[in-house]
């Protein structure tokens, strides 16, 4: 199944994220948690893809288990900072074997000892969406950032970047996560004043450990506000606390998204299961 078919249906989607193994030695393990996940029954799931191999080999094993075990349509992400046209067509003839449907184009982050960027195949990701276009036969997502992509000179420059992705050929955009809703809602406005119309789906990070919030601001860039910045000071020293405020936190922000009529929310679960099930649990009656 499509997953644009799931993302525009009445009723609002739910996926949730999962990562495979940086090496082989953990597959089993994390191959595990991943299922564990899946046998929540979302929507559907997206498996991520490592940039520069290392879990690039395991996206598909895993993605193309979870379709199978649990039934359910996947998301495979695929980069192409690190490959050549012809690793980007030998990628997707493994997803279309696999029974894969569902893209998510990416570029991925520019490794620090990339090759000259004259030599590259691919710059953008809005490239990789129209040669998985002419390859056809998926629906494709890429990654928008409402806070701006950390590289773009500004936000106008980040939205007529965004628009040509999505004019390439990107069905659906999935948010960079946010921890304040109103930053979503003014990218929102924004956006569809550019022109950009394709569905948002917003990806919701869980922080449950305090050390987390300092890796995610460094990986996004995203604002925490003081809301959030109290709850990690006052609960983030006992663990099951700052687990169970972290886990209220998302939930909250997913109440206001999905009262306001966002289609589709997207859960960052860090592979683990507990969490993604706490937030479940929370919104299970607005799914409808
Ligand atoms: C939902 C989500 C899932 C992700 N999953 C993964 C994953 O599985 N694996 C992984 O390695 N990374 C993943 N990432 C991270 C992503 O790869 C990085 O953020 C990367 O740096 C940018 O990728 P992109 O696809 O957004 O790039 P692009 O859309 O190409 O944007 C990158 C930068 O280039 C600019 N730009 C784009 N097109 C043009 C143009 N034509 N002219 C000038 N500037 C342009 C943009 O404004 C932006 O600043 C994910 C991010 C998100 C939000």
């Amino acid at each position: 199944m499509k997953a644009i078919d799931l993302i525009k249906a009445e009723k609002p989607s739910l996926s949730l994220e999962v990562f495979p193994p940086k090496t082989g030695a953990k597959f089993e393990s994390i191959k595990e948690a991943c299922d564990k996940v899946g046998a929540l029954k979302p929507d559907f799931m997206s498996v991520t893809y490592g940039a520069g191999g290392g879990t690039s080999e395991f996206t598909i094993d895993i993605a193309s288990s979870l379709q199978k075990k649990y039934n359910m349509p996947v998301l495979a992400h695929l980069s192409c900072i690190s490959s050549d046209r012809a690793g980007v067509r030998a990628q997707l003839d493994k997803m279309k074997a696999a029974g894969i449907e569902n893209i998510l184009a990416l570029r991925g982050d520019i490794p620090e000892d990339a090759a000259p960027r004259d030599t590259w195949d691919y710059h953008y990701a809005s490239e990789l969406v129209a040669e998985i276009k002419e390859y056809g036969g998926f629906c494709i997502g890429g990654a928008c950032y409402p806070e701006s992509h950390p590289e773009s000179a500004n936000q106008k420059e980040d939205i007529k970047a965004l628009k040509a992705k999505v004019d390439a050929g990107c069905e659906f955009l999935t948010t960079q996560m946010f921890f304040d809703n109103a930053i979503f809602w003014n990218f929102l406005y924004k956006i569809r004043e550019a022109g950009v119309d394709v569905p948002i789906v917003a990806g919701i990070m869980p922080i449950t450990k305090a050390k987390q919030v300092e890796r995610a601001v460094k990986l996004s860039g995203t604002q925490v506000p003081s809301r959030f910045k109290y709850m990690v000071d006052h609960f983030g020293s006992d663990d099951e606390a700052m687990r169970q405020a972290g886990i209220i936190y998302a939930s909250e922000q997913i109440v206001d998204l999905l009262a306001n009529g966002v289609p589709a929310i997207h859960i960052y679960t860090m592979n683990d299961a507990t969490i993604a099930e706490g937030i479940m649990n929370n919104i299970s009656k607005l799914l409808k």
